[in-house]
């Protein structure tokens, strides 16, 4: 059987990206979605299997893993992708805005990496990259929930690296800028240009370019890099 990959969120936008990529060098691969219905028959016309569970639930996780491997195989590469925002200046942000980003961005990947971890420890081989941002590395006005969450994914997995060195299973972070998908689509189009203004590269970057960077560390290759976290923002912030 072949190399197994599971993308939350793979359905649309970065995820999606990151399937076609992952599948074009063999794998086989399994979305996770929630609601868009037409985009995973989609991405299911293009041999991607899409399984509907919300990240926030921990039972459809469990049922979804459980589907995915006796559908696909066992689980190689987990990669936690899927994600919201819920902008609000904190003064006015309410609960339930911290909650849903705090569920989905934070919550969604210990209930994945809580299914998928255990069957890689037995093999002792496994890769598990979540997608963070560059608004978890440095703060965005309007992103307190959002940059809370995508920095705790820093944290989680540098202890979770250091945890299954040993095992084989190696843990790392891909920190994007600012990418052209739908999640940046529905911003205010002047704030946006203001952005890329400060971008030094000129221009927004391109789902394709985030994807290539997890399928580098999906690699058997890529054994040596663990708890790392890449950054790839067309210069925008430079994190040591
Ligand atoms: P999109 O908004 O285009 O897509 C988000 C994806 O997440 C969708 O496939 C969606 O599924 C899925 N999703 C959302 N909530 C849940 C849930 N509860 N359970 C399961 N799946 C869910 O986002 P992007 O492609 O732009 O972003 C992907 C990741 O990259 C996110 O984590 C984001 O924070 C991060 N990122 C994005 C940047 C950008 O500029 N675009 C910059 C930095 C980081 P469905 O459609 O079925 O609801």
């Amino acid at each position: 059987m072949g190399r197994v990959a599971v993308v939350t969120g793979g359905t649309r936008g970065i995820g999606r990206a990151i399937c076609r990529e992952l599948a074009s060098t063999g794998y086989s691969l399994a979305a996770i979605f929630r609601t868009g219905d037409e985009a995973a028959a989609g991405a299911a016309a293009e041999g991607i299997a899409a399984f509907k569970a919300d990240v926030r639930d921990e039972t459809m996780c469990a049922e979804a893993v459980q589907a995915i491997e006796s559908q696909l195989g066992p689980i190689d590469v987990l990669v936690n992708n899927a994600g919201v925002t819920r902008d609000s200046i904190f003064h006015r942000m309410r609960s339930d805005q911290w909650r849903d980003v705090i569920d989905v961005n934070l919550n969604g990947v210990f209930n994945m990496t809580r299914q998928t971890l255990p069957g890689m420890r037995q093999r002792r081989s496994g890769r598990i990259i979540s997608i963070s941002s560059i608004n978890g590395q440095k703060g965005q006005v309007g992103q307190a929930n959002y940059a809370a969450s995508k920095a705790a994914l820093l944290g989680f997995s540098r202890a979770l690296a250091l945890e299954n060195a040993g095992h084989g299973i190696t843990v790392n972070v891909v920190a994007p800028g600012y990418i052209e998908t739908e999640m940046t689509a529905a911003m205010d189009p002047e704030v946006l240009a203001g952005i890329i203004a400060g971008i030094p590269v000129g221009r927004m970057g391109r789902p394709e370019e985030i994807a290539r960077c997890v399928r580098f560390l999906a690699e058997p290759e890529a054994a040596f890099i663990t708890g790392a976290c890449l950054s790839v923002n067309g210069g925008q912030h430079m994190a040591g």
